[in-house]
């Protein structure tokens, strides 16, 4: 059931690529081919599931802003988090500046740019970017996470909007020290290259409550956990974030890399790569997909009928 099922997500997603367009606003993702979309579902008892281009390399890109806000909430804590970035979503694209200046001084979530940028200055002070490496590769069950360094120069070469969002923040004093080195880092936390497999991996640790199922070793606490789904079925596709919850009502986290990374409470962690967008900046096909997959399956979180 889950296996077919699987298959005819991926095929339904499929049809709507051409509907897409690859984000070229850094230029190294403009390379990315339209017509990839691959589908992995990871389970708690090991099994994988996949079809598609689920092999195929893409930067993380806004996905790694669930790294960024899990490391802050284990190290930093709750309330430090919180006292410098909202958990409201903000209605506008990822990269928006508009809110910051005239609704509020704290970005509006850790899932849009500012938001991030505002987390990665926090961890700025105690994290080099291997460490944050590191722990992505045991959080995404994946040893083999580099940091692409094509899309990292791209994106250091056009970042100038993020390195706008870091000075305002700056100005306003909710960011503190060196802006550009903050943006750097983020810049390379958002050039990580995984894969839908990858995905599907950091999905299942948050399905499973932080803990890694192949060997009981918890990575995240619950409370992080609890508080990163949230976040990420209120504010993880931008402004497209309500209408992903009624569709799929799944928490999920997407990247303009192409990405998608899902999960379902207790049972499974599920990837998607699809580098066509719709208009928001999510994968067409991985959002088309999830939808048929979690309607057919009865996963949305409000579904009465359960299977
Ligand atoms: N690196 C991208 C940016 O800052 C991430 C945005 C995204 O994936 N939505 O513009």
């Amino acid at each position: 059931m889950l296996q077919e099922t699987a298959k005819a997500a991926w095929e339904y997603g499929r049809k709507f690529l051409m509907q897409g367009k690859v984000a070229d606003y850094i230029p190294e993702l403009g390379k990315a081919n339209p017509v990839y979309l691959g589908l992995c579902i990871k389970t708690p008892d090991g099994k994988t599931i996949e079809y598609g281009d689920v092999e195929e390399r893409f930067s993380m890109q806004s996905i790694s802003k669930v790294v960024a806000l899990a490391t802050a909430l284990q190290h930093l804590g709750f309330d430090t988090v919180f006292s410098h970035v909202m958990m409201e979503p903000s209605g506008d694209a990822f990269n928006s500046i508009l809110k910051l200046d005239t609704a509020s001084n704290r970005p509006f979530n850790p899932m849009i740019n500012a938001g991030a940028i505002e987390i990665v200055n926090l961890l700025a002070p105690t994290f080099k970017f291997e460490q944050l490496l590191d722990f992505t590769r045991a959080i995404c069950m994946d040893d083999d996470i580099t940091l692409n360094e094509a899309v990292y120069h791209s994106e250091y070469n056009t970042g100038d909007r993020n390195r706008a969002i870091g000075y305002l923040l700056k100005s306003k004093e909710v960011l503190e020290g060196d802006v550009l080195q903050t943006v750097d880092l983020y810049f390379k936390l958002c050039s990580m290259n995984v894969t839908a497999r990858s995905l599907a991996g950091l999905g299942l640790i948050l399905a499973n409550g932080g803990v890694d199922p192949r060997n009981g070793v918890r990575l995240l606490s619950a409370q992080t956990v609890r508080t990163v789904k949230t976040l990420m079925l209120t504010c993880g596709c931008y402004d497209g974030s309500g209408e992903f919850a009624v569709r799929v009502g799944l928490p999920a986290k997407s990247g303009v890399g192409g990405g998608i990374m899902s999960c379902v409470e207790g049972q499974m962690g599920i990837g998607t790569y699809g580098p066509a967008l719709d208009e928001k900046g999510n994968s067409i096909g991985g959002k088309n997909t999830l939808e048929y997959f979690s309607r057919a399956m009865h996963l949305h979180i409000f579904d009465s009928e359960r299977e």
